[in-house]
Parts: structure tokens; C-alpha cells; sequence
């Protein structure tokens, strides 16, 4: 039957009009981002930035992995030369401009300092900060008065130290609340209490059975070998993850303002920047940093707490009690620097977080974190190790590149 001239038109629109919105829908791609910590987040962040809709599942209430336990440093100045640095410099960058856009993150480019208590140390912060890329990392070494100039808290015994400022601080157990704030929109879906159960290509089965099908999955488990990724990881743990657990603690406020973050002289035996000529003559650390791998690094917070930490366990099974023997340690090194009593401690937990071992050939990463196509339509990206929070928004990044 022929129409008449005005409704074969009308017709037509509509055709026109549907076939937009289908263009449209087919168009708009969807992103199921599984864990819900910093790497989880910041795949999001990535993802909305390049119009993506997003369904984020946690399987917790909130995060509860390394993504809030750690320090909250975007920590540059340990790393090893080329892509390592080169990494951390673009998510430098990245946490500068979130924290403009996102004043909930904390963001602080307050540098950091680390100090040395004898000569032997004192020679190694020299020949860092006469490392080729010692202005990327914005080095400059500071004698004890130099020192207290720039953060007059510390007070105590001091051989030097050494700036960075690039490094800086952001609030750990705030950040994440913080972008999923800055994210909220219809295009983006925080599933909370979720806990992805099944893989399957470009889809996702969450325990109440609902299945997410979409364009891409990204797996963001954290330190969880088990479970949904349990079986892609475990030959990933043949070809070098591991997991490490940490202990941290936290004091009540202190009246005064720490200028920088802060790390002792202990740290110069484990970042791979330093690892220069004067680091074989640095002399034996006390048997208790040696059993625990014990380092001072010190992170005053938004409210004025101090963040102490940490130690390195590697062994599996972790012990589930926290020792006391390294907070004494990590305790008296702090009181040493500030030349005072710190604050009575308020909080003790322990944290893991995964890291690779060694460059996987079948992986994305260099060496720096594993990120591969576990499934067709879905990405395993995790064991960034210490360099986690740091790093994860230029690792985000680069799953989309
Ligand atoms: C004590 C400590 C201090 C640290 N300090 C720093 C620091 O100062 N600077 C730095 O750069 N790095 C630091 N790190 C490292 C950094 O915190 C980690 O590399 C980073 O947080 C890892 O982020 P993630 O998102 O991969 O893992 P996580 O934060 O562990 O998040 C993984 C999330 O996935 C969820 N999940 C797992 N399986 C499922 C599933 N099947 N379904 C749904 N959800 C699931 C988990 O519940 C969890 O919330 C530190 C780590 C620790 C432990």
C-alpha cells in the first residue's frame, strides 16, 4: 500500500531516527572494571575520560586492599632509570591534574627527603643526586641546615639529605571515595559488594549471577591469586609474581607540619636508584630492619598524623599477627630524625600487595606490573608492587593506548 506523500515522510524520520540512536548505542562502548582499588579506579577515571561507559564491581563494601593501606606516596625518586622513571613521571603528572579536578584526593607536591646519619650514606645520596637524570626526579642534596630549612621539624641528628621534588602525597583512604565521587554520572555504575565469579569473553558473571557483557572487562584484583584470576595467575606465579605483606602503623596528630614525606637512610638499600657504587660501603643495618626488611618512610596526613612504616615479608604463609619488634625499630628511627617523642600510635594494620618478579614475554608492562589478554575481550592488569599507587594512573593509561 502506497502512503500518502506526509506520512511516507514522517516514516522515514522515524527510520532516520532509529538508526541514529542504534549507531549511537552500538557506538558508546561498555567497560567492566572488576576491584574496586587505585588500578580498578583509575581504569575507570581512563575509561569515562575516553567516553566509555563504565560497571566497576567490588566484591567488598569499599576497598579494603593495599590501594588504602599504603602511604599515599607518588613516590619518584626510587626509581630505577628509564621506563621505571619514566612511568612514574607521567602518573606524577596524572595525580597532579585528578588532584585540581578532585581537591578529595589530597593531592600535596611536598617533595620528600631522605636522610642520611652517616658518612657512608651521605655518599651515596651524593651520587644520586649526580645521577644523569637527577633533574627529572628534581634532586638536590642539602646539608644538615639545608635540611631544617626546608622542613624544620626534623631536629635531629642529621649527615644531610636529599630533595626530591617530585615526589608527593595523596590521601590514601580518601582518594578512591574521591574519584568514584568525580565519576558519578549515568555512564558510570559502582557496584559495590559484587564479587566477580566467572570470565568469559568480553563478559563478567557477578556472585548473584547477574552476568556484564560489554566490550572490554579489565581484572583489577590486587593481591587475590585466587578466584576469578586465580587461574590465569597461576602460571603467572611460575613466571614471577609474587606477593608481599607490609606493616604500617599510624600515630595521633602531631601539633606540627612535616614539610615533605620523609625516608632514612635504610631506604638506600633497597630502591633501585640507588643502586650506585657508594651502596656496597653502606654498613650493616641492626638485625632487627635486616629480618624484617625494615625501612623508615614517614607520611604526615591531611589531619596530622603521622603514616610510619614499613617492613617486607616475602615467605608464604604471612603470619595474620602484627610484630612488634620492627615497630620498636621503625619507632626509634622516626623519634632519631625528629629529635622528639612522635605521638602515641593510634592504628597498626598490615597490607599485600602483588608484584611481578621478572619481564614476562607474554606480558604488557616491561617488567613493571603484568597486563595481558587473559580471555578475548579481557585484560588482567596487576603486580604493580610498590610502585602501585604511584604508578596507577599512567598504568591506566596505557591499557588504552
Ligand atoms: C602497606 C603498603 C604500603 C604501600 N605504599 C605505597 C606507596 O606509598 N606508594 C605506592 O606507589 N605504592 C604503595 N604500595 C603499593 C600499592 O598500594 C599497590 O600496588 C596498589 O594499591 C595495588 O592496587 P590494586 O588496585 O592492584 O590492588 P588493591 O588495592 O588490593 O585492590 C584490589 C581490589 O580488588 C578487589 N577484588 C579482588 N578480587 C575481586 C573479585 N573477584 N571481584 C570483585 N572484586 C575483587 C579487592 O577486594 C580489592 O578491593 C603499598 C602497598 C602496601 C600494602
Amino acid at each position: 500500500m502506497r502512503l500518502p506523500p506526509r506520512a511516507a515522510a514522517k516514516k522515514l524520520a522515524i527510520q532516520v531516527e532509529i538508526s541514529i540512536i542504534l549507531a549511537v548505542v552500538r557506538l558508546t562502548q561498555r567497560i567492566a572494571v572488576v576491584g574496586g582499588g587505585v588500578l580498578g579506579v583509575m581504569h575507570a577515571v581512563m575509561a569515562r575520560r575516553r567516553g566509555y561507559e563504565v560497571v566497576h564491581l567490588e566484591r567488598e563494601a569499599e576497598a579494603r586492599g593495599a590501594s588504602v593501606r599504603n602511604f599515599g606516596l607518588v613516590w619518584v625518586s626510587g626509581r630505577r632509570a628509564g621506563a621505571e622513571l619514566g612511568l612514574a613521571l607521567r602518573a606524577r603528572e596524572l595525580w597532579e591534574e585528578l588532584g585540581a579536578a578532585v581537591p578529595g584526593l589530597g593531592f600535596r607536591p611536598a617533595g620528600s627527603l631522605t636522610l642520611a646519619t652517616d658518612e657512608a650514606e651521605l655518599r651515596v645520596l651524593k651520587e644520586a643526586a649526580g645521577l644523569p637524570d637527577a633533574d627529572r626526579r628534581g634532586f638536590e642534596l642539602l646539608d644538615q641546615s639545608a635540611v631544617r630549612a626546608v622542613n624544620p621539624a626534623l631536629r635531629g641528628d642529621l649527615a644531610g639529605g636529599l630533595l626530591c621534588r617530585a615526589d608527593a602525597i595523596v590521601e590514601p583512604r580518601q582518594a578512591l571515595p574521591a574519584l568514584r565521587g568525580y565519576l558519578a554520572g549515568e555512564d558510570y555504575q559502582w557496584l559495590p559488594g559484587r564479587e566477580a565469579v566467572e570470565i568469559a569473553p568480553n563478559a563478567v558473571r557477578d556472585h548473584t549471577g547477574a552476568w556484564h557483557h560489554c566490550d572490554l572487562v579489565i581484572l583489577c584484583p590486587g593481591a587475590t591469586f585466587t578466584g576469578v584470576a586465580g587461574r590465569y595467575l597461576g602460571h603467572l606465579a611460575r613466571d614471577g609474581v609474587r606477593r608481599v605483606r607490609l606493616q604500617m602503623m599510624q600515630t595521633a596528630p602531631l601539633a606540627e607540619r612535616l614539610t615533605t614525606a620523609v625516608a632514612n637512610g635504610e631506604s638506600l638499600r633497597y630502591y633501585p636508584a640507588y643502586d650506585l657504587p657508594g651502596r656496597a660501603q653502606l654498613p650493616p643495618v641492626p638485625p632487627v630492619a635486616e629480618r624484617t626488611r625494615a625501612q623508615l618512610l614517614l607520611v604526615q596526613r591531611a589531619d596530622g598524623a603521622l603514616t610510619i612504616g614499613d617492613t617486607h615479608e616475602y615467605a608464604e604463609p604471612f603470619t595474620f599477627d602484627v610484630d612488634e619488634d620492627p615497630y620498636d625499630h621503625l619507632r626509634a628511627r622516626a623519634e632519631a630524625l625528629l629529635g622528639a617523642p612522635i605521638p602515641r600510635i593510634q592504628r597498626r594494620w598490615a597490607g599485600v600487595y602483588g608484584e611481578v618478579t621478572t619481564e614476562n614475554p607474554l606480558a604488557a608492562g616491561r617488567g613493571l606490573y603484568h597486563r595481558s589478554e587473559v580471555e578475548p575481550g579481557v585484560v588482567l592488569v596487576t603486580g604493580a608492587g610498590g610502585r602501585g599507587m604511584t604508578c596507577a594512573p599512567a598504568i591506566a593509561e596505557e591499557t588504552f593506548r
